[in-house]
């Protein structure tokens, strides 16, 4: 007898949220904090959505999106999880650039950052202060026709090696280009000038394990193996789900799910305006990555030459080659010890941005062979920086754009959900379809872990004003697309 991953599940709740991404997990949180009978529906067999971690033979452990958030996580987590979250949240400060046009360590902080500028790139301390005042100045309410290009043409003229210090980085954690509007890259870029980059101390497993075991304390009903098929829709109300065949209903439905998924296939174009139609239509989706993961064996060590570390051969920074299937831009992630403090191993991933048609195109024996090519040109880069590396690995593995889509179904594989028009596509769902929400990475700047978590709490809001609780507990919002 198969499993049935719906046993005892009821007829109806107040709310059901699909998918258990960042978004979908804090959206679900808040609500039953404020008293309404939730239930998630995942359909993997595991929760975090692209915040995952998988284990193989060998004691490995290897954590998909765990490379890098700002500090706007500890306060974020703290407010809408808990305190225990927000206190394993620790800074990495070896960030590691070696490309053509510039090679060094910094802790990618404000002070350290403007002593790059303006030592090494020789840039005038006004300009770059300037700059640091504008992209901290940049909200979601601003015109939007300045696009990353011109602002740093504005502010560095020419000046590519520049342009690629302060893209690289951003393009690998949110996927956008030069092209994209400017609010994308000043929000995402100064909340990291902050104070650094971070991480979870404990890895996405503990972080995981935590948020499911405070889910499970406020009563959320976890459900995984538990694939959506549909969006019901009555008289213009959404009304409820089907999942694994059974119909489950609900006054409110969240969908964590890909936005144009959820759009075209959940609930299906017929049931909204052919403006909306048209709008949703031309949203375009984000890139999407490989990845690839290397495991130490145990008792071998490596010495620490950085926490995150972008490297290229590429002359200058080219948002095309940066996805291309012969790439040589990649960031690597590398996992001492102390990711997993009384741990005594070693992994290491390496991420690169992708085109998910150049993979989908791919026959299985050439699927296969571009995935070996792959995992060749990882090692073998890498390789040069840790000498004998290769020597001790004993687990070797790739995924693609095709793996991200099969595990997460997000249309293409999207890494990093949609481009900017998508945020308003995603916030005007409930417009057309009352009680249907949609929370996820969207827009660029909801996307990474702080942005979904952020835009869970803020769908979560809007979903409790719209469920009209006699009880009400208003859940309090940080403010839309701004710093962190
Ligand atoms: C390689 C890589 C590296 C990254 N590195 C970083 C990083 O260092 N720092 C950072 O901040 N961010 C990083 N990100 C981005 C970050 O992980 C994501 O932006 C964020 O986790 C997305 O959360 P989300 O809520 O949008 O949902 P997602 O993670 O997209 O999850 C959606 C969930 O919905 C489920 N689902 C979809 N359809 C259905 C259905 N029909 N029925 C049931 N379930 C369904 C999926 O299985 C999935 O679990 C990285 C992403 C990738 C791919």
């Amino acid at each position: 007898m198969p499993a049935d991953w719906l046993k005892d599940v009821k007829h109806d709740y107040d709310v059901i949220v699909i998918g258990s991404g960042l978004a979908g997990l804090t959206a679900a949180n808040r609500l039953a904090t404020c008293g309404y009978s939730v239930l998630l529906l995942e359909h993997h067999y595991n929760f975090g959505g692209m915040a995952t971690w998988f284990k193989r033979r060998g004691n490995h452990i290897f954590d998909i999106s765990l490379h890098g958030f700002p500090i706007g996580m500890v306060k974020t987590c703290r407010k809408y999880w808990s305190a225990d979250i927000a206190d394993s949240i620790v800074q990495i400060k070896g960030i590691r650039f070696d490309n053509p046009q510039f090679s060094f360590t910094t802790t990618f902080d404000r002070t350290d950052f403007t002593d790059k500028l303006v030592t090494y790139f020789k840039i005038p301390p006004a300009t770059v202060e300037a700059f640091f005042q504008f992209a901290r100045s940049m909200n979601f309410y601003d015109d939007q026709a300045m696009t990353t290009r011109d602002l740093f043409q504005k502010y560095f003229p020419g000046r590519h090696d520049l342009w690629r210090l302060l893209m690289e980085p951003i393009a690998y954690a949110n996927g956008s280009t030069l092209d994209d509007p400017a609010i994308t890259f000043g929000i995402v870029f100064s909340n990291f000038m902050n104070k650094g980059v971070y991480t979870f101390q404990g890895g996405t497993d503990k972080l995981i394990m935590k948020m499911k075991a405070t889910l499970k304390a406020h009563g959320v009903d976890l459900r995984h193996h538990a694939l959506v098929e549909k969006v019901l829709i009555e008289k213009e109300r959404v009304a409820g789900v089907v999942c694994n065949g059974r119909t489950i209903r609900a006054k409110a439905v969240l969908s964590n799910a890909n936005l144009t998924a959820t759009i075209h296939s959940l609930v299906g174009d017929e049931y909204f305006g052919s403006d909306f139609i048209r709008e949703a239509r031309a949203v375009r989706l984000n890139s999407s990555s490989c990845q690839v993961y290397m495991g130490i064996r145990k008792g071998e060590t490596i010495p620490n030459i950085g926490d995150l570390f972008f490297t290229s051969s590429h002359p200058v920074f080219d948002s095309e080659a940066l996805n291309a299937m012969d790439v040589t831009s990649r960031t690597y992630s590398l996992y001492y010890p102390d990711t997993r403090p009384g741990s005594d191993r070693y992994a290491i991933v390496c991420s690169t941005n992708a085109n998910y048609r150049d993979w989908a195109a791919l026959n299985e024996d050439a699927y296969r062979r571009e995935k070996e090519r792959l995992i060749e040109g990882v090692v073998a880069t890498l390789e040069k920086y840790l000498p004998g590396v290769h020597g001790k690995i004993d687990h070797l593995e790739a995924s693609t754009p095709r793996t991200f889509e099969h595990y997460t179904r997000h249309v293409n594989g999207a890494s990093f959900g949609t481009k900017f028009e998508g945020l308003k596509v995603s916030q005007n769902l409930p417009k057309q379809i009352s009680g249907l929400f949609h929370a996820g990475s969207v827009g660029i700047i909801m996307s990474g872990w702080l942005g979904a978590i952020n835009y869970g709490v803020i769908v979560a809001n809007e979903m409790d004003k719209h469920l009209r609780q006699a009880t009400g507990c208003m859940v309090q919002s940080p403010a839309m697309a701004t710093h962190e």
